[in-house]
């Protein structure tokens, strides 16, 4: 099954999405992680990145999508996978759905983590002081925003119209309680695997 989650920078899908995948042995598929993993080998791809991810804009649709094709064609993620921070755009969902109707897959739910502007703010100062991410200053979180509100939270609604199964969990919460909620959301047979 293809688990999306999505939130806005700072909701804690990374965080989920670790967990998750680490208790149902489902590979996490966060594009951010690949793209800084790209910067940090200085591969062609990172030069051309970097300077985008820095500022916190969007990296370009067609780029993406190639990066997704790439993972999601591989064997460990025949089973299912968690996709972390992509799609991001009406357009990189389009293609998603293309691909994976291509390949006879479905999206499974739709995780929406919903956590207000104010605490995300001050999740993203804390991140700063422990991980050093090059976007995690006040100005690039701003441009990270602003981007999420223009381009990524239609994906909401695109996802709605189609009648994908969309899940709103509540994101303002200790870490174990939205990991909770995630199970019930998963249903019962989720939850006795999990134990
Ligand atoms: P994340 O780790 O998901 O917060 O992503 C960090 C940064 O990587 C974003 O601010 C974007 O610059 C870039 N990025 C990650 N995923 C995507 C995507 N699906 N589309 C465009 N840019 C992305």
């Amino acid at each position: 099954m293809i688990t999306i989650i999505f939130g806005p920078p700072g909701s804690g899908k990374g965080t989920q999405a670790a967990i998750i995948s680490e208790r149902f042995h489902l590979p996490h598929i966060s594009t951010g992680e690949i793209l800084r993993d790209e910067v940090a080998a200085g591969s062609e791809l990172g030069r051309e990145v970097a300077p985008i991810m820095k500022g916190g804009g969007l990296i370009p649709d067609d780029m993406m999508v190639r990066v997704i094709e790439h993972r999601i064609a591989q064997p460990d993620a025949e089973p299912g996978v968690l996709l972390d921070g992509f799609p991001r755009t009406v357009p990189q969902a389009e293609a998603l759905d293309g691909m994976l109707e291509r390949t006879g897959r479905e999206i499974g739910v739709v995780l929406f983590f919903d956590v207000p502007e104010s605490e995300l703010s001050k999740r993203i100062a804390h991140r700063a002081e422990i991980d050093h991410r090059a976007d995690d200053t006040p100005e690039a979180f701003i441009h990270r925003m602003r981007e999420y509100e223009a381009k990524t939270a239609p994906v909401l609604d695109y996802y709605q119209g189609r009648g994908t199964r969309v899940e709103f969990v509540n994101g303002n919460a200790p870490i174990e309680v939205v990991t909770d909620s995630i199970l019930t959301i998963f249903g019962g047979n989720a939850r006795r695997e999990m134990v």
